[in-house]
């Protein structure tokens, strides 16, 4: 996969790139992350990258011609192989869909993304208009630039191609993966501070593990995010755990009620 970035921060990414699974993937040419100053793509003297809006109000707004020139110059890089699907332009910004793993993983599937950050009070619409292919928000709140909320995307999305990660199956367990949260991990010491290790983790047994992992999947998802359990994705023996935990929070919250007068 190849990345693109266009900032006007380009030296907010050269940490984050340096270490763990960043620099692996890099180092391995899993994946080529490209980043530009969106300044380069400007032709007077001060390098304007912004004007102030139309109509007034407060703050800067991105100007369309850098914006449109780097892209050019970005998709001009790539040699063009008819097969191959015309990159994705996304701009950070917090009126895109909600990101969320789903949308990691169908942008895993691309070959190359441009990702736009944008910063002051936005972009040119008329570069969302004619330019922007996807718009992506990680969260409703608004941050000072796309710089973070791009990293956020690189991060999740990286992850997710083969041979990234250790092991494959690293990522398929993880929290969302499968719509619902992973169960609890323990590691050494068996008993730290006399709080011992749930003792299914200790049998050895390997179904006894995966069955106390999907109990404990259920019970974490119920009581977390219930808004993430869909019945009609559970197999029958989760459908029964969902009905078990179910049944045991109602007979404990008619305990814990008060006893009517
Ligand atoms: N005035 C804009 C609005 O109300 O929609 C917010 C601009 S924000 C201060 C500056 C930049 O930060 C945006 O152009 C975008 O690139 C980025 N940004 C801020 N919050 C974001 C979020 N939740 N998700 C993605 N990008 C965000």
């Amino acid at each position: 996969m190849r990345i693109d970035v266009l900032t006007i921060f380009p030296q907010m990414f050269d940490v984050p790139f340096s270490f763990g699974i960043f620099k692996r993937a890099v180092d391995q040419n899993l994946v080529s992350i490209n980043v530009h100053n969106i300044r380069d793509y400007t032709h007077d003297k001060h390098h304007t990258v912004d004007d102030s809006p139309y109509g007034g109000g407060p703050g800067m707004v991105f100007k369309p011609e850098p914006v449109f020139e780097a892209v050019a110059a970005v998709k001009a890089q790539v040699t063009t192989e008819p097969e191959v699907a015309e990159p994705l332009v996304i701009l950070l910004t917090p009126q895109g869909r909600l990101f969320n793993q789903r949308i990691a993983t169908e942008l895993s599937g691309y070959r190359h993304l441009i990702m736009l950050c944008g910063h002051y009070e936005g972009i040119d619409e008329r570069v969302v208009e004619h330019l922007v292919t996807d718009e992506i928000s990680i969260g409703d709140y608004v941050l000072t630039g796309g710089e973070l909320p791009a990293l956020v995307v690189i991060d999740t999305v990286i992850r997710l191609l083969p041979g990234v990660l250790g092991s494959e199956d690293s990522a398929q367990e993880d929290s969302h993966m499968n719509g619902m949260l992973e169960y609890p991990q323990y590691t050494r010491p068996s008993v730290f501070r006399d709080w011992p290790v749930p003792e299914a983790l200790l049998s050895g047994n390997h179904a006894q593990i995966a069955r106390w992992r999907r109990q404990q999947v259920i019970q974490r998802t119920l009581e977390r995010r219930p808004d993430l359990i869909d019945m009609s994705k559970l197999g029958q023996e989760e459908k029964q755990m969902v009905e078990q935990f179910n049944s045991l929070y109602k007979a404990k919250s008619s305990l814990n009620k008060e006893p009517e007068k």
